[in-house]
């Protein structure tokens, strides 16, 4: 267990104690299972420890809904099994794999002896090689490339995998090319519905009609025309602008108008907004199973933050707000949905420090039943180009509070007022007061226009008719 980590096990039939609830509460709180990534009692995060929390597989719901989803790939793929050989293969993985409880897959709940023959099907670590397909694109399809250094946990990772595999089949025979950077076991699962290329086994004689980039514009690759999509209006978007437009040639794409005006001393930009898929803001699981699983009362007022803890997106501002409603006397705690691991550390630190009874979920790929725990969500970032986060938060009918940032503004400008806006440089008074004014009678209207406005415009489905469009155009 780690320094953060206060749990034991008494000696008398393996119950679990933690040290602080005994110190919190009066009598003490018992465990006969031991919690995993966060302390029912308090909300104090625990590292996964392998020996000590032995793993059980999801809830009947998740696993329900995996099922389906697996099963629709499979439908999706006409139903096409693996050969032998590669069936075994991917058996022999999950012999060594942690994960693997017998014939089953805690990590999905899967029956491995079933799973393993669809084609369709992939492991949820992403540890399962992938399975060349041949092309179902129709002849003449235009030939299209994505490009991206890595796919992590980025939402222009995200949505480079949303639109890749969101094109039309008939139309567009798409590869994505990969450098070596970090890659997201889940984010390669879904993008494992086209072909993936590395870029050092890349083909140079091979024929592209269009490359989409969002990170850089390899030179390996030589397309007709290549698209480079900026996804933010911050310094390191101004110098990626920079650079990308001593390249002749290159089409200028933005998610935003914001975005767009970064580059447009460079050329004409074209702004193509961003969509979410829908299915990632819908609720499964209960509000309360979710609210219990973290120890907070069905009564309290969730703040919640949904990204990654970058410095940028200035997550501790929700702990500060927090910290302040606390004080007038609310029952309130926070609740942060996203990597909170390796470089993003410090921040985490930074949090716990301003709110003890802070929450962190890690990563969630069904961001809906965090969405519905919450009663409302804040995006207080610096900069931003369109951001996915606030797309799943409307979905999902939840209020937003938000600074004035990426597509906000321009959203607001054409359609009214969609968020609770707080000023870049807006004190933890202001914040507070703006929490209370979106869970307020008051901001309901605004909350279910916003709902209305993203599952119109702002779906995946949207945003592929706008990129299917943009690419025959080029
Ligand atoms: S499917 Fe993946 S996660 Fe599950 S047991 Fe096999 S290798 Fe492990």
């Amino acid at each position: 267990m780690t320094d953060i980590c206060d749990f034991e096990v008494t000696t008398e039939q393996g119950v679990w104690v933690c040290k602080n609830c005994r110190v919190l509460t009066p009598e003490g709180r018992k465990y006969t299972n031991p919690p995993t990534r966060s302390c029912p009692g308090i909300g104090r995060v625990l590292e996964e420890d392998q020996a000590l929390s032995p793993q059980r597989p999801p809830s009947l719901a998740r696993q329900a809904w995996n099922l389906a989803r697996s099963l629709t790939d499979f439908v999706v793929d006409g139903c096409k099994t693996v050969t032998q050989k590669q069936y075994e293969a991917r058996l022999e993985i999950c012999d060594g794999c942690d994960h693997r409880r017998n014939n089953r897959c805690m990590k999905c709940g899967c029956r491995l002896s079933l799973k393993a023959q669809g084609r369709a099907f992939t492991c949820p670590e992403g540890k399962w090689p992938s399975v060349e397909r041949p092309s179902q694109s129709a002849p003449g399809a235009m030939k299209v490339v994505f490009f991206s250094h890595a796919l992590g946990r980025g939402g222009a990772e995200r949505w480079l995998v949303d639109v890749a595999t969101g094109l039309s089949r008939e139309q567009f025979d798409v590869t994505i090319v990969l450098d070596n950077g970090y890659q997201d076991p889940a984010l390669m699962r879904r993008a494992s519905a086209v072909r993936i290329v590395p870029l050092t086994k890349w083909d140079e004689s091979e024929s592209v009609d269009a490359m989409v980039c969002w990170s850089r514009i390899p030179p390996e690759i030589q397309a007709e025309h290549t698209v480079f999509c900026l996804h933010g209006a911050g310094p390191f978007a101004k110098n990626m602008a920079a650079a990308v437009s001593k390249i002749p040639g290159v089409h200028l794409a933005a998610v935003s108008q914001v975005a767009a005006d970064v580059m447009k001393q460079y050329g004409p930009v074209e702004v193509i907004y961003n969509g979410c898929p829908s299915d990632r803001a819908k609720q499964i699981l209960d509000r309360n199973e979710v609210r219990r699983k973290y120890g907070i009362w069905p009564e309290a007022l969730v703040v919640g933050f949904l990204g990654r803890l970058a410095a940028v997106k200035r997550p501790h501002l929700v702990a500060r707000a927090v910290a302040r409603l606390r004080k007038r006397g609310l029952r309130v705690r926070s609740m942060f949905v996203g990597d909170y691991t390796g470089q993003h550390r410090s921040r985490f630190e930074q949090i716990r420090r301003l709110d003890p009874y802070s929450v962190f979920t890690g990563p969630q790929e069904n961001v809906g039943d965090y969405l519905a725990a919450m009663d409302v969500m804040m995006l207080p970032s610096q900069t931003e180009g369109f951001s996915l986060a606030m797309i799943e938060t409307w979905m999902a009918g939840v209020p937003v509070v938000s600074t004035p940032v990426g597509a906000v503004p321009e959203l607001e400008n054409e359609h009214g007022s969609l968020v609770v806006r707080v000023p870049l440089e807006a004190n933890d008074d202001v914040l507070a007061n703006s929490i209370q004014l979106a869970t307020s009678q008051r901001h309901k209207a605004a909350v279910t226009y916003a709902k209305r406005l993203a599952c119109r415009e702002y779906t995946l489905a949207a945003m592929i008719r706008r990129w299917e469009k943009y690419l025959h155009s080029l």
